[in-house]
């Protein structure tokens, strides 16, 4: 399948639409969620055009994984989430319910999530 580079988070990165920025670096780009499933929920999304997380691990560089890894913490950082904890979700394929077809983590907390999947 190929990338649709139409689709709501190629357009964030274009500038065409506006996002709540929380941190960017080189390889990434993090900002809120605009339909909050947790106090705090951010999404990092990777500056590389990749439908979701089993293309990006197959067509990406092991520098390119690592890179996007540590944004995820460097955002987390930035959140203040380090010492109470938090969540990271990475829906890939049909059966994650994902709606955006471009490669982001979700990052959830800001309260406990110990009782929610
Ligand atoms: P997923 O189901 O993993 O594809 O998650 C996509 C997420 O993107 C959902 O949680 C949406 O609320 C969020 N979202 C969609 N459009 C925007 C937008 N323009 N700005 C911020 N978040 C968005």
């Amino acid at each position: 399948m190929k990338y649709d580079a139409d689709n709501v988070f190629a357009k964030i990165l274009r500038g065409e639409i506006p996002c709540r920025k929380v941190y960017e670096d080189d390889c990434a780009l993090s900002f809120y969620d605009i339909h909050p499933k947790a106090k705090v929920h951010v999404l990092v999304i990777s500056k590389g055009l990749f439908r979701d997380y089993a293309d990006f691990i197959g067509h990406s560089t092991d520098d390119e994984i690592a890179d996007f890894a540590r944004a995820i913490i460097r955002t987390a950082e930035a959140l203040n989430l380090t010492a109470p904890g938090y969540r990271v979700v990475l829906n890939t394929g049909r059966n994650s319910g994902q709606e955006v077809p471009h490669l982001h983590a979700h990052i959830l907390g800001g309260e406990s999530l110990a009782n929610r999947l």
